[in-house]
């Protein structure tokens, strides 16, 4: 018996081993792709279809700024064929010492398999002069929320398809096709997006974080303050009073926040300017029934126009 598992546990090793040195042949046909974020993976798996593994590290109910490493994204960036970031810093906090310790030589920032995807994106809010970290700005290099565009999501979809044909060419008319199917549901959806957002473009919101401004624009929203004195720096006292008094100034009445924020501070806005809070998503994953990039603006879409009406 002994001998019988240490048998089959050497024809496992050896299996094991044959995968790890060759992806990309008969034994590990499907490309292993970890992205930064839930939103990052839908668009992957949109594209990718059933000839790729994706997982994301971070879960869609998380600040995507700060996450807490685990032991298991080390065992997922290992095994990674592409790995795909936000980029623009968004994880500096959080993935580039997971990158190092995984020892992964496809995935390293510069090789082959280290794919950022705000390289696709418009971008905006990009500094002039220089940049500093000094006041806690998490947006040093320009606003990394950009997958809250359509858009960026169709471009961002399109540099991964180029990608993934790169890495696995035989399979690259499957993924371009796939891509042109994405592209044609995403062109559709948006035109349903656009008919129900039209009624009420030109109104003014806040957000807790600056997370909005790609979609702000595609859907003609203007966010006019935050909850976050600057981005990722926590709500003092009297930046809230001036983000109360501008509201009741502007009748401002939308509060939207992203889901991993303290209810307090905007809850207590809210109640001063007879405002309306939103716990909008901004990713994919940040509720159980939103699992692909097409129902995160299904749900907030149906969030804001029913928080407007
Ligand atoms: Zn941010």
């Amino acid at each position: 018996m002994t001998k019988l598992v240490a048998r089959f546990g050497f024809v496992f090793a050896l299996l094991l081993a044959v995968t790890l040195a060759c992806p990309g042949t008969a034994f590990a046909k499907k490309l292993n792709v970890v992205t930064a974020t839930t939103d990052l993976a839908a668009l992957a798996q949109e594209v990718g279809g059933e000839k790729i593994n994706v997982n994301s590290i971070a879960k869609g109910y998380q600040d995507p700024h700060f996450v807490e490493a685990k032991p298991s994204f080390l065992l997922q960036l290992r095994q990674a064929d592409l790995l795909v970031v936000v980029g623009l810093q968004l994880e500096i906090g959080w993935l580039p010492p997971l990158i190092t310790q995984s020892g992964n030589p496809r995935i390293q920032v510069g090789a082959n398999g280290y794919f950022d995807a705000s390289q696709f994106a418009e971008i905006l809010e990009i500094p002039s002069g220089a940049i500093t970290r000094a006041m806690g700005d998490v947006h040093p290099l320009g606003n990394p929320h950009y997958w809250l565009d359509p858009e960026n999501g169709r471009r961002v979809a399109k540099g991964i398809v180029a990608k993934l044909g790169e890495m696995d060419a035989e399979d690259a008319a499957y993924f371009q096709q796939r891509y042109q199917d994405f592209a044609r549901r995403l062109s559709e959806a948006e035109k349903n997006w656009d008919a129900q957002m039209k009624p009420f473009r030109g109104r003014k919101v806040v957000t807790y974080h600056n997370s909005l401004p790609n979609f702000a624009k595609q859907f003609g929203l203007e966010v006019v303050g935050f909850v976050e004195p600057r981005p990722g720096i926590p709500p003092t006292p009297s930046h809230t009073l001036d983000v109360i008094n501008m509201m009741k100034r502007d009748g401002v009445k939308v509060i939207m926040v992203e889901p991993y924020f303290d209810r307090k501070t905007p809850d207590a806005i809210a109640r001063e300017t007879g405002g309306t809070v939103v716990e909008y998503l901004p990713s994919v994953g940040g509720v159980k029934d939103v699992n692909t990039y097409f129902q995160l603006f299904d749900y907030d879409i149906a969030l804001l126009t029913k928080a407007f009406q």
